[in-house]
């Protein structure tokens, strides 16, 4: 179980991502050495900034949370993710709880979802991300790893889902740019990874850990490709894309092979936990009065 101390370091995090950013990393055998260059970019803001970050790495151990980098990369090239201040005060309750069914872990997405409404902090969207563990008896349960809610309109970022969100958070967490990590705290670039499945050449080793991503509406077209990279090991969905759409919201091209894919590539698909509960908080919003139907696209 996590400390309370953790915790809040944890969801108080400011992510700062270069707005156009290029990453370099060592593959050589001396994998021991980290080069990282961030250029922001100068058509945005009209300056150039380049840090670039050499640090020491230990073999097989992944990164630390703390990222050297957030303190000197400027403000015109950075983005911040932040949760709204509610969640944060909420975060003690919500992470030091142990989950033992889906419909348990559902209820926070889908109330993540509707505190945002009434808060006013987003749209209608809520997801997190929980650990699956096993118990010294074998029974299985779930730990919080991160939470995430829409805040497209509040941060003006239309990249701001519940599930992108929940997954940056997660991911700064851990210090990897993956969740799919190992036992042994495998960070993509060591031997504990499971890069690819189908390859019996690499290395047969370590238990890898198990995320998965709860969100109360089934994600649009970046949520799902979203999902596809950040090495959830399943997706859970609430309300449907029908729901969603059914108040105006753009879903983007989400197909049911969509999900096959998902599928394929080792990531387990559940849909319509608690539907009927999730439906009703876009219905809320779509009624009017929460905020814009904020469809960047086409509408
Ligand atoms: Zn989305």
């Amino acid at each position: 179980m996590m400390s309370t101390t953790n915790l809040k370091t944890s969801l108080g995090i400011v992510m700062l991502a270069t707005a156009t950013a290029s990453y370099h990393k060592s593959t050589s055998s001396s994998a021991n050495w980290i080069s990282t260059a961030f250029t922001a970019g100068a058509a945005v803001v009209g300056a150039v900034a380049v840090i670039t970050l050499v640090g020491r790495k230990s073999a097989n151990k992944r990164r630390t949370n703390h990222d050297d980098t957030s303190d000197t990369i400027s403000v015109e090239g950075s983005v911040m993710v932040t949760l709204p201040t509610w969640a944060i005060a909420s975060s003690e309750d919500y992470f030091s709880r142990r989950y033992n069914t889906d419909e348990e872990m559902m209820s926070l997405a889908i109330h993540l979802s509707d505190r945002n409404i009434t808060e006013g902090t987003g749209g209608p969207f809520g997801a997190a991300i929980f650990e699956r563990h096993d118990d010294k008896d074998g029974n299985s349960y779930c730990t919080l790893a991160s939470i995430g809610m829409n805040r497209v309109v509040p941060l003006g970022n239309s990249t701001l889902h519940g599930e992108t969100v929940a997954i940056q958070l997660a991911q700064r967490r851990l210090g990897s740019y993956t969740l799919r990590l190992d036992e042994g705290g495998g960070d993509g670039s060591d031997d504990g990874l499971y890069w690819d499945e189908g390859n019996d050449n690499q290395k047969a080793s370590k238990r890898q850990r198990q995320f998965e991503l709860f969100t109360s509406c089934e994600p649009c077209a970046m949520c799902l490709g979203a999902t596809l990279w950040s090495g959830v090991s399943r997706i859970v969905c609430g309300a449907t894309k029908d729901d969603a759409q059914s108040i105006g919201f753009d879903e983007g091209p989400v197909f049911e092979e969509s999900y096959k894919h998902l599928e394929k590539a080792g990531v387990r698909v559940t849909r319509n936990v608690l539907r009927a509960d999730a439906a009703k908080v876009l219905q809320r919003y779509g009624g009017g009065g929460c905020g814009p139907i904020y469809n960047g696209g086409s509408n």
